[in-house]
């Protein structure tokens, strides 16, 4: 009995050590109250999380230099341009039931999902810019030599950017994009600089009328996390959601990809359904201000007020972002996008 018992102990504690119930995380995200939700998660299943937070490129370098020894199991980053390019190191498993019911199919593969929305849109000055100079504003018209001197954005080694340019070359063809990147550069106020932030602040500060800049950081310029001067300059700033009369406003997600080789698969599978519950999804959105991946959760205060009844470009899928963003940068460059 004693030899049975000692030998039961001995098994139990192999299959603890070789079954470890925990998953790792290599996040992106930089919110300290992602800890709280992780914790809800681990409250929930038993299953232990263990963050490496870091920037997405020093990430993802781990990732590839660890290989079949890399503890990672799930890689949490901004931008499908970004989970596009690196799925020669993700696996699929991103399928189940749950996953496929509440996730639109044009903003996951089987590799990745979006677990939040955001739009990259038109901020504008009221003084400056009317409605009637704004209506019908598409991606595409803001080549008119209209807004030649006015156009404020990022520079082209932003992924923000190469998302947007790479969803033109879906829809219009990369030649037709080639001559709109060039068109753009004519039309911008100042060589590219600074943040999304800076582009808004330029805006405020009179250097320009409109800029391209995600639908967040309005919001978060309005809370007062960046201090009162990016409040107040905020104030002064109206969004403008493009393409309203054809396939829709350029949409982006924060998502999660599904590491190739992930010792915790299963438990990895289970975080990435608890990160689309409805609890965790408006964890997230009054964290971010993104917009919920989920139905029936309402997005930050904020965020509702800048309109939710625009029309978001479900037609093209994400995935395009990956597959076409070195000729996104190859136009954009060639154009003399900084
Ligand atoms: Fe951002």
């Amino acid at each position: 009995m004693r030899v049975i018992l000692v030998n039961l102990i001995i098994y139990l504690t192999y299959l603890s050590a070789s079954f470890a119930n925990e998953v790792n995380i290599f996040s992106a995200r930089h919110y300290d109250s992602d800890v709280q939700l992780y914790e809800k998660f681990s409250a929930k299943t038993g299953i232990r999380v263990n963050v490496v937070s870091g920037k997405s490129g020093a990430l993802e370098k781990r990732i590839i230099e660890e290989g079949i020894d890399s503890e990672a199991d799930l890689y949490i980053t901004a931008d499908a341009g970004r989970l596009g390019a690196f799925e020669t190191y993700l696996q699929g498993g991103l399928t189940s039931a749950t996953i496929k019911s509440v996730v639109p199919s044009n903003f996951r593969t089987s590799k990745w999902t979006g677990i939040a929305k955001r739009a990259r849109i038109i901020y504008f000055s009221p003084e400056r810019v009317s409605d009637s100079e704004l209506s019908d504003l598409t991606y595409e018209s803001l080549a008119d030599p209209k807004w030649k001197g006015r156009f404020v954005i990022r520079s082209s080694n932003n992924i923000y950017n190469q998302s947007l340019v790479a969803s033109l070359i879906k829809n219009n063809g990369k030649s037709k994009t080639a001559e709109w990147c060039e068109k753009i550069v004519d039309n911008m106020a100042r060589f590219p600089k600074g943040n999304d932030r800076a582009q808004i602040l330029a805006v405020a500060a009179g250097e320009a009328d409109i800029a391209g800049v995600n639908t967040y950081y309005l919001a978060l310029m309005l809370s007062g996390k960046k201090g009162p001067e990016q409040q107040a300059a905020a104030k002064k700033i109206k969004p403008f959601f493009p393409n309203q009369n054809d396939r829709g406003t350029h949409m982006n997600i924060s998502g999660v990809g599904l590491i190739k080789g992930a010792p915790n698969k299963q438990n990895a599978i289970r975080l990435v359904e608890f990160l689309l519950s409805e609890e965790a999804q408006k964890h997230i959105v009054n964290n971010t201000f993104e917009y919920p991946m989920i139905k029936g959760v309402s997005p930050h205060p904020l965020i509702v007020s800048m309109g939710l009844d625009f029309k978001q470009d479900l037609k093209t899928n994400v995935a395009n972002y990956g597959k076409k963003q070195s000729e996104a940068l190859e136009i954009m460059t060639s154009a003399g996008w900084k």
